[in-house]
């Protein structure tokens, strides 16, 4: 599953170049001159629009998606501490994953 904004990006065509990853940091991979709608609340509204779409690669995997519940858990959770373990633990994830 991709979260807009995390490992899935729609910026208006020919804004944007290259997006990292905010997840894992790997650079996104590109469809140009996407026609569609880029929100949900845009959908429902029928409202489709030209934009490019930057999404990682590595959004079907496991530990990506286990990468992206703890990167919102550390935006989430009120606790320093608690965020700095969970910070150690998401490098480490991903250390272990990125080649
Ligand atoms: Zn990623």
């Amino acid at each position: 599953m991709s979260l807009k904004g995390y490992d899935i990006f729609y910026p208006e065509t020919g804004k944007v170049n290259k997006i990292k990853c905010k997840v894992c940091g790997e650079n996104c991979f590109v469809l140009y001159n996407v026609v569609g709608a880029t929100s949900s609340a845009d959908a429902m509204a029928g409202i489709v629009r030209s934009h490019d779409c930057f999404s990682c690669l590595n959004n079907e995997e496991d530990w990506h998606k286990q990468a992206l519940d703890l990167l919102l858990e550390i935006e989430r959770n009120p606790s320093l501490r608690l965020k700095e373990i969970m910070k150690d633990e998401l490098d480490e994830l991903i250390q272990n994953n990125i080649k």
